[in-house]
């Protein structure tokens, strides 16, 4: 018998003398080791949750008139709050967020790389009509505001005017509940801004108490240059800025760790609020585009520095490519063979049949995963202070990290490796990212807090999709509540679509 019934029926024997037996105000969680996400030890106590709402963490026997669910052998944490999803590309055909929910997360936070929902209170309007199974907050996007006010003419700095059309939009933006502006500098049309353009924008946005997030102008070639502008950012701006999937992701910036950090503790002795978010992965997943910064795809050298720097033949896999779907699955140097080419050759052939396609209309043409990080730095910069987990995933992607990231934080770098205790990667995952997000009422667990909650297994806890079957559920998530209901049970999405849209406070 699932222990649910024998729950109902305990609770039922109860009611009998007292006549006719009443509804449960909410359920009590007992005897779970619990991680409040303040980083403090684990302790066993009961969390008592009414409607969406947490309002005991208590010791003793529970109350009167609550289902009781005996959690013992588990974990309880606050539910995992994901500060870079791209949950929002696909969320209506997947509300159920299976690929969050298995994972323990609670709280997609999208718009990010630059692309927003636009308009935002459409958006937001949308989740309350047709509700999902996850808090949903965004920011707005600088490459979404770029499209509507330059369209196709974006392949140059905006003008002074083009910026205030942009500054009008972000308003309304910031007005419908944005979290702050976002870029999505090293893609189209974010790439071709200045950064003054950036500035400017972002100052809007820190006028209504809101946050920066960047993808980074560079992740590889000029990657000190991309992280002395998101600094620039934070210091004329003012406002709290973060990087998003933070990596050394080139040959020449393998190692760099401590020089990364010693910038990023300098800027915060200076006052610049910079935070950053992770995935533990070593390879990242994009389109083929972003390997030529300066978009000159009939470049030899920078095809060699791809290739050869960036990541490696071995090392750059095509998950998706409509022009020649055969390839699909196959590692550039595979499909070098295939042609009778060089990788950088292939490369370059690639992208131009890519761009050629994409030309006609055609969109989603291509995608790249690549290998191009060490172990060594990620599990460095996961430690550090200021650094959360996030997946960068999507409901229905290629890169595993979308199903399973959180529980290979836990399954691989936190039980297998002990790169952290287990406390500080609980608070890694929930209270940490809540404040930086700005999200003051999730993230713990105390009373008075929404209940977000995930029960799962420490000591079993692990990821389970790969490149080749990047959907593979994890095990190891026992139980998921949003806003006090159940989400995920037994491997499986409940049906249920209790999720918000979470407004900047
Ligand atoms: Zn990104």
């Amino acid at each position: 018998m699932p222990r649910r019934m024998l729950v109902l029926l305990a609770l039922g024997l109860a009611a009998c003398a007292a006549t006719p037996p009443e509804a449960p105000r909410g359920f009590v969680l007992v005897k779970a080791s619990v991680l409040d996400g303040s980083g403090s030890d684990a302790r066993t106590v009961n969390v008592r949750v009414e409607g969406d709402t947490i309002v005991g963490v208590e010791e003793g026997e529970p109350p009167q008139g609550y289902e009781v669910i005996d959690a013992s052998g588990f974990t309880l944490a606050p539910g995992f709050i994901d500060p870079h999803s791209h949950g929002d590309d696909d969320l209506f055909d997947h509300r159920d967020a299976l690929a969050a929910v298995s994972q323990g997360i609670t709280t997609i936070v999208v718009g990010q790389d630059g692309e927003a929902p636009f308009p935002l209170a459409e958006f937001f309007q949308q989740l309350s009509t047709t509700p999902v199974a996850v808090n949903v907050a965004s920011y707005a996007g600088h490459g979404t505001l770029r499209d509507q006010v330059m369209g196709e003419d974006f392949r140059r700095a905006a003008t002074e005017e083009e910026i205030e059309k942009m500054r009008q939009l972000l308003i309304e933006e910031m007005n419908s509940g944005a979290l702050g502006f976002g870029t999505g500098l090293e893609y189209d049309p974010g790439i071709y801004s200045e950064r003054s353009e950036v500035v400017a924008l972002a100052r809007e946005a820190a006028s209504w108490g809101g946050r920066y997030i960047s993808h980074l102008r560079s992740e590889d070639r000029t990657f000190w240059d991309a992280v002395d502008e998101i600094l620039a950012v934070g210091r004329q701006a003012h406002l709290p800025v973060q990087i998003s999937h933070a990596k050394l992701a080139m040959k020449n910036l393998l190692g760099q760790t401590d020089r990364l950090i010693a910038l990023l503790d300098a800027a915060r002795a200076e006052g610049i609020e910079v935070n950053a978010d992770i995935y533990p992965y070593t390879y990242w997943q994009s389109t083929l585009t972003v390997l030529f910064p300066k978009r000159d795809f009939e470049d030899r050298k920078e095809a060699e520095i791809a290739v050869r720097q960036v990541s490696t033949p071995e090392g750059i896999l095509i998950p998706r490519y409509k022009p020649e779907p055969a390839y699909e699955g196959k590692t550039l140097a595979e499909i070098a063979a295939l042609r009778g080419t060089d990788p950088e050759e292939t490369l370059m052939d690639l992208i131009r049949e890519a761009e050629a396609m994409k030309a006609t209309g055609e969109e989603n043409v291509e995608s790249v995963i690549a290998t191009s990080m060490d172990e060594a730095d990620i599990e460095k910069l996961m430690k550090w202070e200021h650094m959360s987990l996030s997946t960068d995933g999507e409901l229905d992607g290629a890169h595993p990290r979308g199903f399973g990231t959180y529980p290979r934080f836990f399954g691989r770098y936190v039980r297998e490796r002990q790169v952290m205790a287990l406390a500080q990667a609980v608070q890694k995952t929930t209270s940490l990212p809540a404040a930086q997000m700005g999200l003051s009422n999730r993230g713990r667990i105390a009373p008075g807090l929404k209940a977000d909650l995930v029960l799962f297994d420490p000591g079993t806890v692990i990821d389970r999709a790969t490149p080749s079957d990047p959907h593979a559920v994890s095990t190891g998530i026992d139980r998921v509540w949003v806003n006090g209901v159940l989400v995920f049970e037994d491997g499986k999405t409940t049906g249920q679509y209790p999720g918000r849209a979470l407004r900047r406070e």
